[in-house]
């Protein structure tokens, strides 16, 4: 089924979207992105990536194209048109098409490309089967709490993992580790959630952030700090956030199981918790 995606201001069949060759999004990964997951027919969480994507906006000084509230009309739009139930909205905004210059061309207009995608995410087999993850240096540049679209370095790491047998990723610098290929890394630690602190290093995760809010009013206690690999292989869960996932157990790291190897019952019920919330959005 064809879907439609939006392109700088139309609403087209997705053969017919198509964006220039000199847009600085293809030529110098100079864009960023969001994905917002969609549940129910309805956007989670919305206002916190509308602030995110200003934010990542004006750390490249882009030009918001339009304010918040018109980009979740567009988003909205097309959820309607292509009948979109459970999955996600992808959302991208460059600088624009100009000749090629490593100088930020003069009065360009930003361009913003908006589609969905379906996908399962309530009802994933991973919330029962958990992930295997192995470690890999984190070679990614040092603005990662930028959300643009550079993403080969993690797209390797993937790949890598899926050609190892494993489901993910989780990056390492220094010893410790900063985050995984498209999610947040987290770990369980005497009932505490272990979580490395906001920085350049890591991604702000939305779901991070709902994630971390929903343990607190649970009562669940959170220390953020840094953690290595052989703690994540000694604690008793460990898991991932992200809009596309919400929340997934990781039960192994380096073919090291994680606690019982099956997942736990704070992961458990923090995935319960986050799920509940996004049906009531
Ligand atoms: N870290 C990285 C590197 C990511 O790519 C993502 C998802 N795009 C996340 C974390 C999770 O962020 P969010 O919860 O906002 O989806």
């Amino acid at each position: 089924m064809s879907r439609v995606v939006y392109v700088n201001g139309e609403f087209l069949p997705e053969a017919a979207a198509k964006i220039s060759v000199f847009d600085r999004g293809f030529l110098f990964a100079d864009a960023v992105y969001e994905v917002t997951s969609v549940v129910d027919g309805r956007l989670v969480d919305s206002a916190a990536h509308m602030t995110r994507l200003a934010r990542s906006l004006g750390e490249l000084r882009i030009e918001m194209p339009f304010d918040a509230g018109e980009i979740e009309m567009i988003e909205r739009e097309l959820i309607k048109r292509n009948g979109l139930h459970e999955g996600g909205v992808y959302l991208q905004v460059g600088r624009g098409a100009a000749d090629r210059d490593f100088a930020f061309p003069r009065q360009v207009k930003p361009s913003l490309v908006i589609f969905t995608q379906a996908k399962k995410l309530i009802d994933n087999p991973a919330a029962e089967k958990g992930l295997a993850v192995i470690t890999m240096p984190d070679i990614r540049w040092q603005r990662r709490d930028i959300k643009t679209v550079q993403l080969l370095a993690a797209s390797l790491a993937k790949q890598a993992a899926l050609d190892a047998g494993a489901d993910d990723a989780w990056m390492v610098e220094n010893g410790f580790v900063t985050e995984g290929t498209s999610n947040n890394a987290h770990i369980v630690v005497d009932g505490r959630i272990v979580t490395r602190p906001l920085s350049n290093e890591i991604l702000h995760g939305i779901t991070r952030r709902a994630m971390l809010r929903l343990a607190g009013e649970d009562g669940i206690e959170i220390e953020e700090r840094p953690f290595t690999v052989e703690e994540a292989q000694a604690a008793a869960e460990a898991l991932i956030t992200s809009a596309g996932s919400f929340v997934l157990p990781v039960v192994s790291i380096d073919g090291k199981p994680v606690g019982t190897g099956k997942p736990g019952p704070v992961t458990r019920r923090l995935r319960a918790l986050y799920i509940d919330e996004a049906r009531q959005a």
